[in-house]
């Protein structure tokens, strides 16, 4: 049925204030009134957060998320449920992976936005981390067994809403349960951390195999927070040269775990490489770390946000794409 153009304008208009107005009234985490609060990198009960997809999904809007990417570490099994409660909830939502890698003996993390979640070339790729990833688990029980600490593996997999993906954070919590510890970033220090009792090597896959699938499945691959990792400068540079001449895109400049001098430091260094800035908390569970979806503070003006041609480059990005302001 035709409708005269002027009246469907009209409606237009109307939901972009409403729209505005609901806006203006939420809680909005350090972002000008003007731009959208972006968290591209948090975790459910798929990998190691404790919150459902759905809940997750609905605490983001709570604190005032616009565009969420859900990003579970080597699993994309929560996508479907967070995308639906996304549209419930009238936030966007964009399709994400976090990919573990090692790269020069160091354990990284590659996150993948807008990725296409039935790719046969990410799923297998994934299913392989998986299954190295319940090898791991295994093996760290038995170290902590040694030390004197009996049944961590089992205790660890109560944790594990995924058994495909019980990780570290899955043992810290059971050591918590225990007494042994009082919270997560004492457990890792105490125990999980190269030297400590129940740390064990573990070869991930290639930086280049996780962009290769990650762009394989029309994704962008963002340099989690690369302050995190054990690299002097020097290698830090090596670093993003080459995660971008393997076809990365972005870097994570705000992350729950980069300090202000961070920001500033890898909004300089993403500029320096050519990669565009990503922005998210790396929430995992209500309290933890101090870490809330959409928390911290915006982008440094001088990045190009890694959203910043999505409304251009794919029809898949996200509802919200439609409702952006420029940034
Ligand atoms: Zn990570
Ligand atoms: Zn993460």
């Amino acid at each position: 049925m035709l409708r005269p153009a002027g009246l469907e304008n009209g409606y237009f208009a109307m939901i972009c204030l409403a729209y505005q107005i609901i806006r203006w009234t939420r809680p909005r985490a350090g972002i000008g009134l003007n731009r959208l609060n972006y968290d591209l990198h948090c975790h459910s009960s798929i990998s190691d957060g404790v919150l459902s997809p759905a809940l997750l999904v609905q605490r983001a809007a709570e604190k005032g998320v616009d565009v969420l990417a859900l990003t579970d570490h080597d699993d994309v099994g929560g996508l479907g449920e967070a995308a639906q409660a996304a549209a419930a909830v009238g936030i966007g939502f964009v399709n994400g992976v976090e990919i573990s890698v090692t790269w020069s003996g160091v354990t990284l993390h590659v996150v993948g936005l807008n990725i296409d979640a039935g790719n046969a070339m990410l799923q297998a790729g994934l299913a392989d981390i998986q299954l190295g990833r319940r090898e791991r688990a295994e093996r760290i029980g038995l170290e902590l067994g040694k030390h004197g600490i009996p049944g961590a593996f089992d205790g660890a997999l109560r944790h594990a809403a995924n058994p495909r993906m019980i990780g570290r954070t899955h043992f810290a919590r059971f050591l918590i349960e225990q007494g042994v510890c009082k919270d997560v970033r004492s457990v890792f220090k105490k125990y999980l951390v190269r030297g400590r009792p129940g740390y064990v090597t573990h070869e991930w896959t290639a930086l280049e195999n996780a962009v290769a699938w990650i762009r394989a499945a029309g994704g962008q691959a963002v340099l989690a927070h690369p302050g995190r990792y054990d690299l002097k400068g020097k290698a830090t540079r090596r670093l993003l040269g080459e995660f971008r001449e393997l076809g990365g895109e972005g870097v994570e400049v705000v992350t729950g775990s980069h300090t202000p001098d961070q920001h500033a430091l890898f909004a300089e260094l993403a500029n320096l490489y050519g990669l565009t800035a990503s922005r998210g908390s790396d929430f995992h569970a209500p309290g933890e770390y101090g870490r809330e979806l959409g928390g911290g503070p915006e982008l440094p003006v001088k990045c190009t946000p890694i959203w910043h041609n999505w409304r251009l480059t794919s029809a898949r990005r996200t509802r919200a794409a439609s409702k952006t302001v420029p940034n």
